[in-house]
């Protein structure tokens, strides 16, 4: 099987080394088949979906037990809360981050350069830790002190960069384009094994549903991996008559950067991407957008965007309800709570929020929004 480029069409062999098409688009893996009968059962990682992925049979995987994680039906207006916040590292950013380093490691890798606001940068050091490979992240100079530090706890290096977001990106491939042959720039926003990995979460919760599809997921958007990784897992499943439709897709922003909220309601010049409370959803110019909005169209889902202080306060009530959680999952739980309350969604419909972060994460930062510290 091979990669497509998104923009171009142009084809590539899935098991070489190739991070994106020569005209700059990302590339996408091709959709696999996964049914009831695939999964091996007796194991209770990702890894038991094996079949729909793109590793061979007998090749080795890098595992720190992710996946599998639980899904919880709360009193918190029915909703039911994918606690990928349970990860090895503390985020979803695990199911890519297994998928893109076991490649790596196979590929004879030595190191591996990515950039982030936090999450997939400890994914990534945690993965090549147990790989036994070398890991350079690039991070925004706010990033969480707790992320920080896990990062390094790793054995990773870390550079801080000034600046807006994009400016991490530049110098994180710079950095690799210094050391070619030697190290690689394994971006999780662009590689094509990272979204391959996120889709197992579909495959989790129509397990974990008895072999059903819920009426509804919501996820957050930064690069879109989770949001795209969902999909695509649900689709496999429809096409090959899995589940009878799709569940429909509600995304959610923060208005303090919200390019993908934007694009949907058109009026794409108004996109403003400043700082705030959601840190892990915060890209101003999300590559996939197109696709991610075609996605969320197809589902009859919507875009929606959230404020700081309904992130607070969904941030309040779903501690108090068991779930600490990260901002940046907070607003997740804010844009379900106002797709409940605006009538979009019913209380009786199946509903799944992922929680995407554990708040142990940001516990500096929730402390300060909280004034506890
Ligand atoms: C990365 C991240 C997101 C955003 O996921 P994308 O795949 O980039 O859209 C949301 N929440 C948390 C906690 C994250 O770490
Ligand atoms: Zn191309």
């Amino acid at each position: 099987m091979s990669y497509t480029c998104y923009q171009c069409g142009k084809t590539y062999r899935e098991d070489q080394l190739i991070l994106e098409c020569t005209c700059g688009g990302y590339l996408k893996a091709p959709e696999r088949a996964i049914r009831k009968q695939d999964i091996i059962t007796q194991d209770p990682t990702l890894w038991r979906y094996r079949k729909a992925l793109p590793i061979g049979e007998n090749d080795p995987v890098i595992s720190l037990g992710e996946g599998l994680t639980p899904l919880v039906k709360t009193n918190f207006g029915g909703l039911f809360f994918k606690a990928d916040s349970l990860m090895p590292t503390g985020s979803f950013k695990d199911r890519g981050a297994a998928l893109v380093i076991s490649h790596l490691k196979k590929l004879g890798i030595k190191k591996v350069i990515n950039d982030s606001s936090g999450n997939s940068a400890a994914a990534y050091a945690a993965y090549c830790a147990a790989a036994g490979l070398e890991c350079h992240i690039f991070t925004p100079a706010s990033t969480s002190v707790g992320k920080l530090v896990q990062i390094q706890m790793y054995g990773a290096k870390v550079t801080k960069v000034a600046g807006a977001r994009d400016q991490v990106t530049l110098a994180a491939k710079a950095e690799a384009e210094k050391q070619v042959g030697q190290a690689v720039y394994a971006g999780h926003n662009t590689h094509p094994l990272f979204p391959e990995g996120c889709k197992t979460v579909a495959y989790e919760i129509w397990e974990q549903l008895g072999w059903g599809v819920p009426d509804n997921i919501v996820v957050p958007f930064g690069g879109g991996s989770a949001m795209l990784g969902m999909y695509k897992g649900f689709r496999e499943l429809v096409s090959v008559g899995e589940i009878p439709h799709m569940p429909r897709i509600f995304v959610i922003q923060a208005h303090s950067c919200n390019p993908l909220y934007s694009l949907f309601v058109g009026k794409e010049e108004s996109a403003q991407c400043v700082p705030g409370l959601a840190e892990g959803i915060s890209i101003a110019k999300p590559i996939k957008k197109v696709e991610a909005i075609a996605a969320v169209r197809q589902t009859g889902g919507t875009v929606e965007e959230v404020s700081e202080g309904e992130i607070i306060e969904a941030l309040r009530e779903a501690s108090r309800a068991g779930f600490y959680v990260e901002p940046t999952t907070a607003a997740t739980v804010a844009g379900a709570l106002r797709l409940q309350k605006t009538g979009v969604i019913r209380s009786a419909e199946k509903t799944v929020v992922l929680l995407t972060g554990n708040g142990l994460k940001a516990t500096d930062k929730i402390g300060q929004a909280m004034g506890l510290v």
